[in-house]
């Protein structure tokens, strides 16, 4: 028996305000514990809260940046539950009158283009954080992070493997990103991921009982949660057992998930309009300002950069999907353009993806891509001019570029420097060339033969021959004369 799963994810996003949803407090990460708290978010009596007008914008801008129809009217409501890191005794949410609904992402998985449905976005405050200290036998409490802006964004039951939920929260996590509304570490919490997955025979069109996975904070865990859960969901189902609707968590250490509690319904929650806020009314006009002001989405980016820019698919996925060097390869290719050098963006889509990216962090470290960690494109520009004059070779540039982040030398100096400046003087190279062929025979006999590619190798010889200095394009012309020009003569031998 096959069975299909079905997942559905809820993100926490922390949008990016310097205070808090409904007070003055700071949202900093890393303050002392409790340093930020004031009456309002510690609900004391008698404090009323007022609403950020950034977070309201920045919550628009990822409704909007997911194709989300905004409310002009919404509204906030109180959650009610009891938990040691809530003071209040309940968190404000919007609930039945959301900010946005109906939305859609567009994403990239696996071979294929995928989207998912966006339900709603809405806006809410964050709980508290509760610091297990295992050793010393007890808990402690911070309450900084109560009221916190987040944006909660649920998407439909759309996804069906692991890979496409990660690959999923991978596209939203980018499109937080790159509007500025999320700064988007899922280490740091900024970004958090409950999934809903239920299975259901190959086939079927009922969705089956749904159980919600909390607070995955890496991909990894995304897709090795859901793997065990499918797992777990079909194993019952193929026993006859039904699957209970549950909240668990991901244990990772045992590699399973675990019950928390049976699932909560939204009656347990007691919503009900939070009585100390009038609706949220955006006034005329905002909304589209907030659409002028969005930047250039991931999606949008990847495919001018295939139609507009000639990428390969390949380039212009990866490229796109990445902020600062994205902007780095398209400042760099307009400078090379602008100075007229022949194939600009090959050039530089080339090197930021093959030598730039190489030192990025990837996945796990989600602060990756920091533009402060980049090389400016101005210097990127001329590193790869002085390769398309023949100054240095594409070897040499290699190595310049090593030292460009961490200093403000121009490549041209570095180049003189170090002496990586190319060695194209015919003579030398020809005696090189002429060495390698006597001390590779074999090689040489091979290229004879028809292996064409076995030329690499000879030219990296000649070019260490040279100190690593001797230009290759010289060399693989000259190596290639000297073979072919004594062809009769080796064949002989
Ligand atoms: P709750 O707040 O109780 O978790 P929501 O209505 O906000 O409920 O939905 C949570 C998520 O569950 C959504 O992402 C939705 O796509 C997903 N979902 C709903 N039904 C199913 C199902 N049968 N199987 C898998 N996912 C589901
Ligand atoms: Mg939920
Ligand atoms: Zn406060």
């Amino acid at each position: 028996m096959t069975w299909e799963a079905v997942i559905g994810l809820e993100v926490h996003a922390q949008l990016r305000t310097r205070s808090k949803m409904f007070c003055g407090c700071a949202t900093r990460f890393g303050d002392r514990p409790n340093a930020n708290v004031c009456a309002v978010c510690t609900g004391q009596p008698g404090a009323l809260p007022v609403v950020n007008r950034r977070a309201v914008e920045l919550g628009c801008a990822a409704a909007l940046a997911l194709g989300c129809e905004v409310r002009s009217a919404s509204r906030f409501a109180r959650k009610s539950y009891f938990y040691p890191d809530l003071p209040k005794g309940f968190q404000i949410s919007q609930y039945e009158r959301p900010l946005a609904e109906h939305g859609r992402l567009e994403f990239v998985s696996g071979t294929g283009e995928r989207q998912v449905g966006i339900v709603r976005v809405h806006l809410e405050e964050d709980a508290g954080r509760s610091v297990h200290d295992a050793a010393a036998g007890r808990t402690l409490v911070d309450l900084s992070r109560c009221g916190v802006p987040l944006a909660e964004i649920v998407t439909a039951p759309d996804l069906r493997t692991p890979e496409e939920a990660s690959d999923c929260l991978r596209a939203l996590r980018l499109l937080l990103v790159r509007i500025g509304a999320c700064d988007g570490s899922l280490e740091r919490g900024s970004l958090r991921c409950d999934v809903n997955v239920s299975v259901r025979r190959a086939g079927e069109t009922a969705l089956g009982i749904r159980v919600e996975v909390k607070n995955l904070n890496s991909y990894r865990h995304v897709r090795d949660a859901l793997a065990h859960e499918i797992a777990r969901q079909s194993e019952a189902l193929e026993r006859g057992e039904a699957v209970r609707p549950q909240t668990r968590s991901w244990n990772d250490a045992a590699g399973r998930t675990e019950v928390l509690r049976d699932k909560e319904e939204a009656p347990d929650y007691r919503y009900f309009p939070e009585p100390d806020l009038p609706p949220l009314v955006l006034e005329e006009g905002f909304v589209e300002r907030v659409r002028a002001e969005l930047p250039e989405l991931p999606l949008a980016r990847r495919r001018r950069f295939e139609r507009e820019l000639g990428l390969p698919p390949h380039d212009a996925a990866v490229l796109a999907a990445r902020g600062a060097a994205a902007d780095l390869f398209e400042a760099t290719a307009s400078l090379l353009a602008a100075s007229g050098v022949e194939s600009p963006q090959r050039r530089a889509s080339g090197f930021v993806l093959n030598e730039v990216l190489r030192d990025l962090p990837d996945e796990g470290a989600e602060d990756g891509d920091d533009a402060r960690s980049l090389v400016d494109a101005g210097r990127l520009a001329e590193l790869l001019r002085l390769v398309a004059d023949g100054t240095i070779s594409s070897l040499a540039a290699k190595e310049v570029y090593r030292e460009l982040p961490a200093s403000a030398e121009r490549p041209a100096a570095i180049v003189d420097r170090r002496g990586l400046a190319q060695r194209s003087d015919a003579g030398a190279i020809e005696e090189a060339a002429r060495c390698v062929l006597a001390e590779h025979p074999d090689a040489a006999a091979r290229f004879r033969g028809g292996n064409a590619r076995v030329l690499g190798f000879l030219v990296a010889e000649v070019v260490r021959r040279m100190e690593g200095r001797g230009n290759p394009r010289m060399a693989a012309e000259t190596l290639r004369r000297l073979l072919e020009g004594e062809g009769e003569e080796g064949s002989h031998g």
